[in-house]
C-alpha cells in the first residue's frame, strides 16, 4: 500500500478564510491542496494556502 507523503504534523493556514488545519485535511493525494472549509474555495499550497511551521 503506497504511503502518502503527508505526515500530518504541519499545519496549513488558509489565506482566504484564515483558518488553520492539519495538512492531512487539506489534501487527499498529497498533491492537490485545498481549504477544507465548506464556504471556502482557496486552494494551492503556497497560493491560497500556506504552510505553518508547527513547534517540534
Ligand atoms: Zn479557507
Amino acid at each position: 500500500m503506497p504511503q502518502l507523503q503527508t505526515r500530518g504534523r504541519d499545519l496549513l493556514l488558509c489565506r482566504k478564510c484564515g483558518s488553520t488545519f492539519p495538512e492531512g485535511q487539506a489534501t487527499r493525494d498529497g498533491w492537490h491542496y485545498e481549504c477544507p472549509g465548506e464556504d471556502c474555495d482557496a486552494e494551492g499550497l503556497g497560493d491560497g494556502l500556506r504552510r505553518v511551521r508547527s513547534q517540534n
